[in-house]
């Protein structure tokens, strides 16, 4: 009998943990280990922070689910990993005080990001400056934040808010991009959208780059990029943009930061929600020999994110034009029964052309790994892990220059009079190989388009995925 150990029921861990538990749970023993006893549903946080969604419809209790799907719960944080043969065991401090050691013959690390606030002084709720919807904790405090800014502006005050990243390395754009429409589209839903400067403040050094170095695309007929179709979208909102701006260090309403020319600089708000750089949760687990040797670079890389089989340390020049650099079957080099999923792999470098300022500051959007980027990884790992366990060899890969993503980023929630913009890429890390155009992508499949059938499909996503992450009848034919 093998064991399998998940850490982390997110869209990586938690897809993964479905897939083993289907296959190997009645025969075998598959275990998760999450720091929460729930899944959560993040993309809806942009939702739940403008006080338009229930954080209850967000979130599914886990210890049901896995009973249902022959998994074990252990509900607690990983802190420590003895990989060596002798040895493979994971050490889990548990939510109820006590530590567990789980052994293990195969390891998915799915631990998703560390919110790396402190990177920039005085960023993030904890120190009451800005605020983020990162968490689900995060996203209420946010919302309650942002109710009472609304009252403010119904007695008659005004306000700058500004939204986006706080750190010269962050990633998840998109979110950023989401929640500044949702605040403009509820601001216009209350009649208060003209006593407020809506900013959106980035490190990407053009709209619409989201990380991915942007996308070139037909839309209605025509060749655009998304920089053009960001920039109509905040035009037509009325929404200004400051970009390529890293975020330096934060008081209290206000922002001072760096731009790419090296130049420095302060913007003002009143109502601030950054997202922190992101590193991997490696920083804070150890990783131990049988006497007690220090095996932490064996298994992650100095941002804490896990080592796979990807080609790293490329200057950006080659890994561009390499896209087998990127891994295809996420297995650590030096324990073949380790692999990793989601943010926690990782990736061999940015997708986002980098770039460093005259001062030494970098200010490149870290490569993102949306939530249906680290679903697909997920589900290739657990079927990899199947395949070994019952055949003793791996026969499925897939690199994310060979992935196809979509991303609906939604403008209010409103099935009526709501919108939202939809985004198709293929591949998600462009390959200049296959794709000689100026952008490296398939220009049948990579599409743009913007209006009320993504609402539609932005509030089909919510419910089709509660439903396949509950795990019922029939939840494998839903695609991640
Ligand atoms: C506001 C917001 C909106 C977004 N919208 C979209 C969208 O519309 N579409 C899209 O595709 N993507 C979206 N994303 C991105 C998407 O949410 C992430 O890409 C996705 O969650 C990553 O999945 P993951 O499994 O790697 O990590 P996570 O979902 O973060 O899961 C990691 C899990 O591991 C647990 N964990 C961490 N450390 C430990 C430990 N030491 N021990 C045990 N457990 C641990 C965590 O608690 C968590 O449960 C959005 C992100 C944000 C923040």
């Amino acid at each position: 009998m093998a064991t399998i150990v998940v850490v982390g029921a997110g869209f990586a861990g938690h897809t993964a943990a479905l897939y083993l538990g289907h296959h190997l749970g009645k025969k075998h023993e598959v275990v998760m280990v999450n720091k929460y006893d729930y899944f959560g549903f993040v993309p809806s946080w942009v939702w739940v922070g403008t006080g338009r969604m229930d954080p209850q419809k967000t979130i599914i209790p886990l210890k049901p689910v896995y009973d249902r799907m022959h998994v074990r719960f252990v509900h607690g944080a990983l802190t420590e990993i003895h990989p060596e043969p002798e040895e493979q065991f994971v050490v889990v401090q548990k939510a109820d005080g006590g530590t567990e050691q789980v052994a293990y013959d195969y390891l998915i690390i799915a631990t998703g990001p560390y919110l790396n606030f402190d990177a920039t002084p005085g960023l993030g709720p904890h120190t009451g400056n800005t605020y983020s919807i990162c968490t689900l904790d995060h996203a209420i405090q946010t919302r309650d934040a942002y109710l009472e800014l609304v009252q403010r502006l119904e007695k008659g005050d005004k306000a700058k808010i500004v939204i986006g990243t706080g750190h010269g390395t962050a990633t998840c754009q998109g979110a950023a991009f989401e929640y500044i429409s949702n605040i403009h589209k509820d601001l216009v839903r209350r009649g208060l959208r003209d006593r407020v400067d809506l900013v959106f403040f980035s490190n990407e050094p053009a709209l619409g780059d989201f990380g991915i170095r942007g996308v070139t695309a037909r839309y209605k007929g025509q060749l655009v990029t998304s920089a053009e179709f960001v920039e109509a979208v905040f035009r037509d909102f009325g929404i200004q943009w400051e970009i390529g701006r890293a975020a330096k260090k934060i008081e209290p309403g206000r922002i001072y930061w760096e731009d790419m020319d090296g130049n420095f600089g302060e913007t003002t708000f009143d109502f601030a929600m950054l997202v922190p750089q992101f590193k991997g949760h490696g920083i804070h687990i150890a990783v131990k020999g049988p006497n007690g040797e220090d095996l932490h670079d064996k298994i992650f890389n100095a941002g804490g994110f896990v080592i796979v089989d990807g080609i790293y340390g490329l200057p950006y020049e080659r890994l561009e034009r390499n896209p087998d650099a990127w891994p295809s079957v996420y297995q650590n080099p030096w324990y073949p029964n380790i692999f990793a999923a989601g943010i926690a792999f990782a990736p061999p470098g940015p997708i986002s052309v980098p770039h460093t300022t005259p001062n030494g500051t970098k200010i490149a959007p870290a490569p993102p790994r949306t939530g249906m980027i680290s679903g697909i990884i997920g589900r290739i790992v657990a079927l990899n892990v199947i395949d070994l366990v019952k055949k003793g060899r791996m026969t499925h890969d897939e690199r994310m220059t060979e992935m196809f993503a979509a991303c609906v980023a939604s403008v209010g929630d409103s099935l009526w009079d709501g919108s939202a913009v939809i985004l198709v890429v293929h591949p998600v890390v462009p390959d200049f190989r296959r794709y000689p155009n100026e952008g490296g992508r398939d220009l049948f499949v990579t599409h743009m388009e913007m209006g009320l059938s993504g609402a539609w499909m932005k509030f089909l996503i919510h419910h089709t995925f509660m439903y396949k992450f509950k795990g019922l009848p029939g939840w494998r034919i839903i695609p991640e």
